[in-house]
Parts: C-alpha cells; sequence; structure tokens
C-alpha cells in the first residue's frame, strides 16, 4: 500500500503537552503535517475549513470553554471522517460511554492515551488510523470505468474465499467471498479497493455482485462436497444495492437455478455508510424474510450505534479490524469490543472478528466466550478457489491444532 503521511491535528490546553505531542510525531517521522490548538473552539474552526483535510485527531477531555465531548459532538455533527483520539486518563465506565456518544454522533473514537503521552502509544493509534482510511483510501489508484467495462466483458471479475471460522471448535463457519479482477493484461490481482468505488459510481456495481454471485453459488455444492463439510456463503453488497427492491428476487432466482436455498447464504453490509433510504430497509427485512442471514460489517468505523443494532434485521456483526488490531493490549478496544458481546450475546446475534493476524489477538478473544467466529490472515488470506479447497482440506486435517497452517499465511506478504 501507498505510504501516506497523515494530517493530524492535536488539540489540548496544555502547551507541554502540544510540544511533547509534536515532539514524538517528529519521531515517528512525521512533521510538516501536524497542527496544534490551545483551544477546542479554534480546532472546530479549522477542521470547518476543509472537513477531509485532517486523518486524527488528538484531543484533551477536559478543556476550559469547550471540553473534549463537545468537541467530538461537533465534529460528528459535522460528519468529520477521520479518526478521534482522547489523550487523558480514562477508566472503563468512562471509555465505554465516550465510544458509546461518540457513534451516537457518528463520530470515529478509535482510542485513546493516558498521559504522560508514550511514543508507543501514539505509534499504534496511528496505525489504527491507517487502517481507518483503508476503508475509504486509495481512490487514485482506482481503475477507471472502461478498465472496469473490459474486465466485465473478459469476465475477468473472481471470486476469492476467506474462512470465519468457529474460536471454539476450529469448524469453518461460513466463507466470504471477496471480488477480484484478474486481468489477462496486468498478472497483478486487482484488489477490490481500487474498483468497487468505480463500479458504485458508474452504476457497474450490480454486475460486479451477480457475477460473483452466480460463480460462487454455482461452484458451491462441489465445494461443500469436496470437503465434506457444511458451511455458509457470505457475499458483500454495498447498501445502494438495497435501493433496488427487486435484488432479492433476482439473488432467489440465481440460488433455485443452483439448488440452494438462502439458510446457505450470508448477505454482508458494510457499516461505513449509514443504511438511509426506507427502501434499503425494506430490501434488507424482505432479504431476512426470505432466510438470508444478514451481517454487519465492519462494525466500529461506521454509523450504526449500539442501539439501532437492536431494531435492524441483523443475524451477524462483524467487529473490523481498527479493534481487533493489538487487543490484548488496547483497553479502549477491549472495552469496546466487551460492551459489544454483552449485545449480541443477549440478543443472539453471532459475532465475528475481522483482521485477526496474530496469536495474541486470539488468545485475548477467546477469553471471552465460546460462539465467536474469526476471520483473518491468522488462518488464512482470501484465496482462489482450488487454492481455498486445498487449503481447507489441510486445515479440516489439523482437527484443532492449527499453529503449523495459520503461521505461514500471516506472514505472506499481499
Ligand atoms: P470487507 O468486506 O471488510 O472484507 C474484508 C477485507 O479485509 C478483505 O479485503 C480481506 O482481504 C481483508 N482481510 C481479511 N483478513 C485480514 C487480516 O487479517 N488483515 C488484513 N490486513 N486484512 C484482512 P479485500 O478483499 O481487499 O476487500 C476490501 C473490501 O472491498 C471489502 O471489505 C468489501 O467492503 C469490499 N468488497 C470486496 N468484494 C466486494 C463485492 O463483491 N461487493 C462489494 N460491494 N464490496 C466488496
Ligand atoms: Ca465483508
Ligand atoms: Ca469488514
Amino acid at each position: 500500500m501507498k505510504k501516506i503521511v497523515p494530517n493530524i491535528l492535536v488539540v489540548d490546553d496544555s502547551k507541554a503537552i502540544l510540544i511533547v505531542m509534536e515532539a514524538i510525531l517528529n519521531e515517528l517521522g512525521i512533521s510538516n503535517t501536524i497542527t496544534t490548538c490551545l483551544n477546542a473552539k479554534e480546532a472546530l474552526e479549522k477542521v470547518k475549513k476543509d472537513i477531509n483535510y485532517f486523518d486524527a485527531i488528538f484531543t484533551d477531555l477536559n478543556m476550559p470553554e469547550m471540553d473534549g465531548m463537545e468537541l467530538i459532538r461537533h465534529l460528528g455533527e459535522l460528519h468529520y471522517q477521520g479518526g478521534i483520539i482522547i489523550v487523558s486518563e480514562m477508566d472503563h465506565k468512562v471509555i465505554s460511554l465516550a465510544a458509546n456518544l461518540a457513534k451516537q454522533h457518528n463520530a470515529h473514537l478509535i482510542g485513546n492515551i493516558p498521559k504522560p503521552v508514550q511514543l508507543s502509544q501514539v505509534s499504534r493509534l496511528l496505525i489504527k488510523v491507517a487502517q481507518l482510511n483503508s476503508h475509504t483510501l486509495l481512490k487514485e489508484s482506482a481503475i477507471s470505468k472502461d478498465e472496469l467495462i473490459d474486465a466485465l466483458k473478459n469476465d475477468e471479475i473472481t471470486p476469492f474465499y476467506q474462512p470465519k471460522i468457529n474460536a471454539d471448535n476450529n469448524k469453518i463457519e461460513s466463507v466470504e467471498v471477496l471480488a477480484r479482477i484478474l486481468s489477462s493484461k496486468d498478472d497483478n490481482i486487482i484488489l477490490p479497493c481500487r474498483f468497487i468505488n468505480t463500479a458504485e459510481q458508474h452504476n457497474l456495481i450490480n454486475q460486479i455482485t451477480f457475477s460473483l454471485f452466480e460463480k460462487a453459488t454455482s461452484e458451491f455444492k462441489n465445494m461443500t462436497a469436496q470437503l465434506g463439510h457444511d458451511f455458509k456463503m457470505a457475499f458483500n453488497l454495498s447498501p445502494t444495492q438495497l435501493d433496488d427492491l427487486n435484488c432479492p428476487n433476482k439473488l432467489l432466482l440465481i440460488l433455485e437455478l443452483n439448488q440452494l436455498t438462502p439458510s446457505n447464504i450470508i448477505i454482508e453490509i458494510t457499516e461505513q455508510h449509514a443504511l438511509s433510504s426506507l427502501m434499503q430497509l425494506e430490501t434488507l427485512n424482505r432479504l431476512r424474510m426470505h432466510g438470508f442471514g444478514i451481517s454487519l460489517d465492519d462494525f466500529g468505523v461506521g454509523f450504526t450505534n449500539m442501539n439501532q443494532l437492536r431494531n435492524l434485521p441483523f443475524t451477524e456483526i462483524k467487529i473490523d479490524r481498527s479493534l481487533i488490531s493489538h487487543i490484548e493490549t488496547d483497553l479502549f478496544s477491549q472495552v469496546v469490543v466487551s460492551s459489544l458481546f454483552n449485545i449480541t450475546s443477549k440478543d443472539n446475534l453471532d459475532l465475528v472478528a475481522e483482521g485477526v493476524e496474530r496469536p495474541e489477538e486470539l488468545d485475548y478473544l477467546r477469553h471471552y466466550r465460546r460462539n465467536l467466529a474469526i476471520q483473518g490472515f491468522l488462518f488464512s488470506r482470501p484465496k482462489p478457489q482450488d487454492e481455498f479447497i486445498s487449503w481447507a482440506k489441510d486445515w479440516l486435517k489439523t482437527d484443532g491444532s492449527p499453529c503449523l497452517l495459520y503461521t505461514s499465511d500471516a506472514a505472506d506478504d499481499m
């Protein structure tokens, strides 16, 4: 991935803290892109000038005039999309409340750093900022509309498969289908971050979805037969696709052709965009009524707050990678994830931890409760069908002692 130096805003009424933060950021290779403010009002004015400029805002909580909570509320109202980090000592309850409030205001609170500020902690939070941005970045390397149309014409849209594995018994619960373009002109595999936005902008996303859906569901029975193991298949849908009231019928038709039922399928909807129209809710409900599983993807970076979770027809929640990475040492993520565990177990929702890369993260997550599914490079990267099948055959043979398998995949480079 291209290295991008983030634009950082630091807000604190103590000059000393601003100096320390600046020195730490310099040490981490960030110098020309830091802005500091001694009060929240001034900070807000700077943000308003260009709402997309700052990738991250580090803010104190306790400040005269406007405090940190109020600043976060205003940032939410402005639809500020970057990451917000609180620089202040907080106990569990305060973290939980602050995270929940920020979510209600559509703000991305991604962590907290106690004072005195330490370099390692700032560095860890900056990694989270980059992860948050990876949901929206890399648009500049997007392929063009014409290139995408060519890829569709040449039938180059290809499903890659990545398992979600039950943390308790190591069974493959489901397999997520992720889009790739295998271009004849280009040896590289083209990743979705380069073409999903293009597809959404130019009304080509349905073609991608249905092409993947047809290909993957037609292979579904063969895959489960080869593995002698039943699992569900999960597909990503962009929220705008829910505006098409006919979408469920189209999916049902393809399933019927392949002698499958909606209970074999999970539809993942990203949390990044709020589900806005009534039509989207109607389609979501209809899909659920037909028996599709409905998964809320990327939970933690988007707009759904804990209360809305209860009112929407989801059967599964996927915790975004930014909350999972280094969770074993990150109090903020621990508090947010633990309240998610409480809610989902009360409402009987499946929970998936996304982007598990390190054994320490898996060990930490295993302490929570039994029915958690894990998805991540630690177990397997997304793979083309035959590679996935041979990986899964090996996996099923290991029967709960997967260390040898997963270390090699986590160490691979993309
Ligand atoms: P997503 O739905 O959140 O999918 C998970 C992404 O995280 C995948 O990226 C996967 O390769 C990556 N991932 C999984 N485990 C790990 C890990 O341990 N570490 C790291 N660093 N990454 C991990 P991918 O395949 O590049 O897809 C990116 C996004 O593109 C997807 O995020 C999804 O939002 C979108 N996308 C992919 N296929 C489709 C599709 O068919 N339709 C639509 N609408 N969106 C799609
Ligand atoms: Ca997904
Ligand atoms: Ca996700």
